[in-house]
């Protein structure tokens, strides 16, 4: 049985509805949190899972947004504030992975990249912290990447995007740990979900032997959750591949 350690809590999960971000919301609706479960434009899977969440007893509302967008970023989180209440814990999830080669690289696969991966990051961050602040109280979670320290097999603008959100993460984390607020990081390597589909002979790379699944990703974030004297860090998970 699960401890409802959130009970009480809303959470907003950013690219909630699919993949890693859907089991990190119903791992939140399962410890007792309120979810917010925010996506971009597959509006059916997000509705899905907040079937699935409320037939489990669970809370959860589906909310459209870009987070690379000030203004959607801005109305999303008014929606979960007076729908939900303040929010509590925020997990920065959404993210985008354009496989390119150096030479193929374009300026508006890097700019896409940064601003729904990292500059998002930031878009979410402002807009939470004044309620956190106010609670003296709140947990951040961001989903970076075993390519912010490694090769990856993205390209260089996913490895500067995952990088760029560690360093938000630790600025962030040193400033708001007298608050009540803790800030950190998961650097998943090769999860099971849309992002690696097609890419099975990536297996080969991993010592373990197979991908990741988005419920052992979901298991680190709890972990953070419950933690107010660990900020600043990240997790990896990455079957062996690397190490910090
Ligand atoms: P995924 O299955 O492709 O799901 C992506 C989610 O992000 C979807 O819910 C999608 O919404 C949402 N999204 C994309 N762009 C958005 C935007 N501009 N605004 C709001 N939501 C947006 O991806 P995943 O594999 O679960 O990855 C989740 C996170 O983990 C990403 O940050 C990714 O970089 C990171 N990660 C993944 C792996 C891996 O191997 N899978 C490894 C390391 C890190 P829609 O459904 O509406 O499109």
């Amino acid at each position: 049985m699960t401890i409802r350690t959130l009970q009480g809590r809303t959470a907003l999960v950013t690219g909630g509805s699919r993949g890693i971000g859907a089991a990190i919301s119903k791992a939140l609706a399962q410890a007792g949190a309120t979810v917010a479960i925010n996506y971009r434009e597959r509006a059916d899977e997000a509705n899905k899972l907040v079937d699935t969440i409320v037939k489990a007893d669970g809370r959860a509302v589906a909310i459209p947004a870009d987070v690379s967008q000030t203004s959607a970023v801005a109305q999303m989180v008014e929606r979960v504030k007076s729908e939900l209440g303040p929010i509590d814990v925020l997990i920065n999830n959404a993210g985008i992975a354009i496989t390119r080669g150096i030479d193929d690289l374009s300026e508006a696969d890097f700019d896409r990249t940064i601003a729904i991966n990292l500059k998002s990051v930031f878009l979410c961050t402002r807009a939470v912290l004044p309620m956190m602040r106010a609670k003296q109280w709140g947990r951040i979670v961001n989903i970076s990447s075993g390519a912010a320290r490694g090769a990856g097999s993205i390209g260089p603008h996913y490895n500067a995007s995952k990088a760029g959100i560690e360093g938000l993460t630790r600025g962030y984390a040193a400033r708001l740990v007298k608050e009540g607020i803790t800030v950190n990081a998961v650097a998943p390597s090769l999860i099971e979900t849309d992002m690696v589909r097609g890419q099975e002979n990536l297996v080969s790379r991993i010592p373990l032997g197979r991908f990741g699944k988005a419920d052992e990703v979901a298991r680190a974030v709890m972990m953070l959750l419950d933690n107010a004297y660990m900020t600043g860090q990240t997790i990896a998970l990455s079957g062996g591949m690397a190490f910090n």
